[in-house]
Order: C-alpha cells, then sequence, then structure tokens
C-alpha cells in the first residue's frame, strides 16, 4: 500500500485544536526527516484525549521508532539501505540485502527502469506488528531525502512472501518517481498488484459478488476502515481490481509499455501541461491515451469485460 501523505495529516488538523496542531506540527516535521526520537517525544505531547485523532499516525511514527532502537542499518547499494532488527530477522544482513536487491531489480528490469532515488528498506519489529498497527503489512512513505518501505521483520521467514512484498512496495518508490507523484491510487496500485505476481481469482467480480467500481470509486476504496470487518473486505476487492486493470495494461504490449505509460505522465510538452491544468489535470487519461489510445474508461470497460 501507499500511506497517506502529509496532505491527510494536514486535513486532520485543520478540526483539531491550535495546540495540538503546533505539537503535530512539530512531529509530523521530525517524522518526515526521520527523526523518529524527536517526532515521538513531539506527539507525545499530544496527550489523553487529544491523541484520539491522530492515533494511527502515532502508532506508524511509534512503530518506526521502536524499530530503530533495536534495529542496524546498512547500505546494500549506493541508492539502498535496508535497516533491520539482527536479533529478530530470520536473515542474516547479507542474505537479506541479496533478497531485497533482487526484488528491487525484478521490479526495475519487468518495468524498464533504472534504480536512482534513495530507497529504505526497513523491517519493523515483531514487538510492533499487532492489529493496533493499521499499516503492519507494509507500506511506502516519501521522507524529505528518501522514500521509505516499512515492512514486517516476519516476512524474513518466507523468501517467497518476502520478494512479493518488496516487489509491490518497491514498485510504489518507481511509479512515484516516474510519474512525478501525478499517478491516481488506483494505477499506484495496479503496478503494485502486477509487480508483486500474487496469484489472485478474479471470479466474483463477474458473479457480482465483488463491486466493479470505476476510477473514483475504486481510490476511495482504498480509504475505507482496513480494521473493520466490511472496509478490510472493501480494501481487498480494491486490490484485486487494481490486479485486474493491470493484467489488463500487461495484455496489450507487456510490462514495459505498462512502465513507459508511467514516463509519459511527466513527458508532456509546456502546451500540454497547460491544457491539462485548465481541464482538471486528468495526467491519467492523458497518459492512457499517449500510450495505449486508451481511455481510463474504456480501460475499466475492458478490464472487466476480460473477466467474464
Ligand atoms: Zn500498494
Amino acid at each position: 500500500m501507499r500511506t497517506q501523505g502529509p496532505e491527510a495529516w494536514v486535513e486532520r488538523w485543520r478540526y483539531g485544536r491550535i495546540d495540538e496542531a503546533v505539537a503535530w506540527d512539530a512531529a509530523m516535521r521530525f517524522y518526515f526527516e526521520d527523526r523518529l526520537d524527536a517526532a515521538l517525544r513531539a506527539a507525545e505531547e499530544l496527550a489523553g484525549a487529544a491523541m484520539g485523532a491522530y492515533l494511527s499516525q502515532y502508532r506508524v511514527i511509534e512503530a518506526e521508532q521502536a524499530t530503530r532502537l533495536v534495529s542496524r542499518s546498512w547500505r546494500a547499494a549506493e541508492w539502498l539501505t535496508v535497516e533491520s532488527p539482527p536479533n529478530e530477522s530470520v536473515l542474516d544482513e547479507p542474505a537479506l540485502a541479496a533478497e531485497v536487491l533482487d526484488a528491487c531489480d525484478d521490479v526495475a528490469e519487468t518495468f524498464g527502469w533504472r534504480h536512482g532515488p534513495q530507497t529504505w528498506v526497513t523491517f519493523l519489529t515483531a514487538e510492533v506488528d499487532g492489529p493496533w498497527l493499521p499499516t503492519r503489512h507494509g507500506y511506502c512513505i516519501d521522507k524529505n531525502r528518501f522514500t521509505k518501505i516499512c515492512l514486517p521483520v516476519a516476512l524474513t521467514g518466507d523468501r517467497e512472501e518476502l520478494a512479493e512484498a518488496v516487489r509491490h512496495e518497491y514498485a510504489h518508490v518507481m511509479t512515484g518517481h516516474r510519474t512525478a507523484g501525478r499517478c491516481p491510487r488506483w494505477l499506484d496500485e495496479a503496478v503494485a498488484m502486477t509487480a508483486e505476481r500474487a496469484d489472485l481469482s478474479f471470479r466474483d467480480f463477474a458473479t457480482g459478488h465483488a463491486a466493479w467500481r470505476g476510477p473514483r470509486d475504486l481510490d476511495a476504496a482504498f480509504r475505507e476502515d482496513r480494521e473493520s470487518v466490511e472496509g478490510s473486505q472493501v480494501v481487498r476487492q480494491a486490490y484485486r481490481q487494481a490486479a485486474a486493470l493491470g493484467a489488463t495494461l500487461v495484455g496489450r504490449g507487456g510490462p514495459a509499455k505498462l512502465g513507459a505509460l508511467l514516463d509519459a505522465f511527466a513527458d508532456n510538452s509546456f502546451l500540454t501541461e497547460v491544457a491539462l491544468r485548465l481541464t482538471g489535470q486528468d495526467y491519467a487519461g492523458e497518459a492512457l491515451r499517449q500510450v495505449y489510445g486508451l481511455s481510463t474508461d474504456g480501460l475499466f470497460a475492458e478490464a472487466r469485460k476480460g473477466i467474464d
């Protein structure tokens, strides 16, 4: 998944009190600097009831800081740092670095990309792996100096699952950079699910047991409450629909063409950029037309038809 960026956090303080907003602003600035100790201390000033609105973000800071206290970090490549708790990881450092590098190389080769942006892959201590951490299965967040991927350390005990999870999250790193941050969530997850290569069935979309959503509804579905039963079901459906969309695009020219689609978000002429800004910035629609000769609705219809 890709966690909500600073915009969503800013949205929250609009409704909070000013002293809360000041404490949270400091916590956030430290968090995006990856200064986790300072971020946690600032967040802890939001004691008691005031914490409520910020609880899920607080848990994320707490999880990353608890991990830092028991971890070592090292450079696995010029662009890659790995951080992991040595007493909890099933793999030793060279083996873990090799697995992570392999998975990232796979993404770069599959979608025709060259590594470059500074990337951290952090394995979260088992101590914080619980239902209270909504992002416990893995997430990717743009910090100021690098993009950080966080995954549960338990994954080091299963190489296949580890590779799938790293491929998924590293695809988000790639997509964010290739599209200059303009990719809608549904396409971001479509690329990530394609990179992950999980074995999925789409039959319940054909039988009507799962809703087939349009682009806006699909983006909204990823934001459903993952902790509720209904919400988590909607989120799972959304990931599978994204995978079906990814499969349709790959069926039309392979994964390298999907990579070219990402580049098309940021290769516009000055005049195209002006037109996009005037017409509501449908970057995905523009890129899809340029690379596949398809509209967004056309892609959604074709993917839905492919399932029957
Ligand atoms: Zn994702």
